[in-house]
């Protein structure tokens, strides 16, 4: 029998790094290869996104792993949506109505950088940086890799190969040329694409604006949003099309016309953003799109898993978390599973797959709503009404409620997919009583309850029954 206990991963980034830390803790040899260099020792970007949105999915992975206080310890509380209006008038939109329950910002390199120290602590993981694969032939677990430094190609082996290499994944880019299984895929790129500003930190070290809250300036058509970092500074992220509209990407191509767009739009944000002409001409403009595929394995081989199985729009601040909870469910797999064979390791592959992909796919299709929702729906004064009646329910009743934000963002209970299902038939119960004017938030917040329950779980069985009707 084939020995399965060499693992090769590519790819360190926040899953790759925690999937070695697991997988390092439960005793495989791990071998981790990275195509940057090492970020703990060189200034780089740490890729992506400065900073994250780090909730209750992606700390219960931390806790699996043994690091959720260390954790902590980097993250800033933000317990809701700070909405900024044209005037620059602003309003605080709680995540929750029950105050536990609030989401962090995290820096991408620390948590990355914990990450790799947490999982070089075992002798049993070796990580090595500087090295881009380049293909990998699943059918012999091998993957091609190009050292940066001395430029050679170099071949690997391994008894199972994980992929946790993006969106741009090898891995999957080798599934699909090598053509030797039905291999669906899909990417569907956004017409909106995002570019990094920061507000720098105040003079006396402190923060120039309210520190605890996710801030949003939506626009309908296009959004800014910023969140805080450890050193005062804020990461303000600009969303906008590429080539539509007044303004967009294509046409922002002036210093001019980049402060009349922020002085029409955010007015208030400019004044925090002494850097922006600057900021915004050296900053990369970069796409966002989401990325399906299936199967993520090949028979006991190899496995691809956070993006470069399933890559998601950022809008409910969801990949990375979705990311950390694949390692936490691939565990589970793992513990029922039997790692000593080719096909025990299949097995675990596919109850992992079958388990996870409708999670993936939920959270995949969320994130395109919240998208919509950011921009503009905040704003709605339906939509406000009835986030206000979710807050009572859930400050009133904190057992019978949880709106979709909730049961996405802070039940690490449920799957995406049951989230998805409730909160959708939630927040259809909800808008169509309060346009057929059946909900009065000043009424009897238990007779309300009740009511949106109860429609809530008929809008379940008539999605039910119709989804079932066999022709
Ligand atoms: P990545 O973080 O992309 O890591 C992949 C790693 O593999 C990288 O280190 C890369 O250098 C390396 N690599 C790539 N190709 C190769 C190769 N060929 N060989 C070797 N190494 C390779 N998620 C949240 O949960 N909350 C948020 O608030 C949030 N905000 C976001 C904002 C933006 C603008 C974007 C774009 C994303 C955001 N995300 C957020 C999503 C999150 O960034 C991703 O889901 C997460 O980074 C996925 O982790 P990963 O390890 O799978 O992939």
């Amino acid at each position: 029998m084939k020995k399965q206990q060499n693992i090769l991963i590519i790819g360190a980034g926040l899953c790759g790094s925690l999937l070695a830390l697991r997988l390092g803790q439960r005793g495989f040899n791990i071998n981790l290869y990275e195509m940057r260099p090492d970020l703990r020792k060189v200034d780089i970007s740490a890729g992506r996104s400065i900073n994250l949105a780090l909730s209750d999915r992606g700390l219960k992975a931390m806790r699996l792993a043994g690091v959720e206080e260390q954790v902590k310890e980097l993250c800033i509380p933000m317990n809701g949506r700070l909405l900024h209006d044209l005037e620059g008038n602003t309003v605080l939109a709680p995540y929750s109505g029950r105050e536990h329950e609030f989401i962090n910002s995290i820096s991408r390199g620390d948590l990355n950088a914990l990450l790799l120290n947490e999982a070089e602590k075992h002798q049993n993981v070796n990580i090595h940086f500087n090295k881009k694969c380049k293909s990998v032939d699943f059918e012999n677990t091998t993957a091609l890799f190009e050292d940066y430094e001395t430029k050679e190609n170099f071949v690997e082996d391994a008894d199972i190969i994980f992929a946790t290499d993006g969106a741009g994944s090898a891995l999957r880019k080798s599934y699909f040329l090598g053509k030797k299984f039905l291999f669906s895929f899909s990417q569907d790129w956004l017409t909106h694409g995002y570019k990094e500003l920061s507000i720098l930190p105040a003079k006396n070290g402190g923060y120039q604006t309210y520190k605890n809250a996710l801030h949003i300036w939506g626009r309908d058509s296009f959004m800014l949003i910023a969140l805080p970092n450890l050193d005062g500074s804020f990461t303000v992220t600009l969303f906008l099309s590429f080539d539509d509209g007044d303004y967009n990407f294509g046409n922002l191509n002036t210093p001019e016309k980049v402060l009349e767009f922020f002085e029409k739009y955010f007015k208030d944000a400019l004044e925090l953003l002494p850097n922006l002409v600057d900021d915004f001409f050296t900053n990369p403009t970069s796409p966002l799109g989401t990325v399906k595929c299936s199967p993520w394995h090949y028979k006991g081989n190899t496995l691809l898993m956070g993006d470069a199985a399933h890559a998601i729009v950022p809008f409910y601040g969801q990949g990375m978390n979705a990311s950390f909870e694949d390692v936490v469910v691939f565990d589970k797999a793992l513990e029922e599973g039997e790692p000593n064979s080719e096909a025990g390791w299949e097995a675990i592959f596919k109850a992992y797959e079958k388990n996870r992909k409708m999670d993936t796919d939920a959270i995949a299709d969320l994130a395109i709503d919240n998208f919509h929702e950011m921009k503009g729906h905040v704003n709605n004064a339906i939509f406000r009404e009835k986030r206000n009646l979710e807050m009572a329910f859930e400050k009133n009743f904190p057992d019978d409620y949880s709106s979709k934000y909730s049961l996405v963002t802070f039940n690490e209970d449920i799957g995406y997919r049951e989230a998805m299902l409730r909160g959708r038939a939630q927040d259809k119960a909800i808008l169509n009583m309060l346009a057929d004017r059946e909900l009065n938030i000043d009424a009897d917040l238990k007779t309300n309850l009740e009511k949106v329950n109860r429609a809530t779980e008929e809008i379940l069985e008539d999605d039910h029954v119709a989804k079932n009707f066999k022709h």
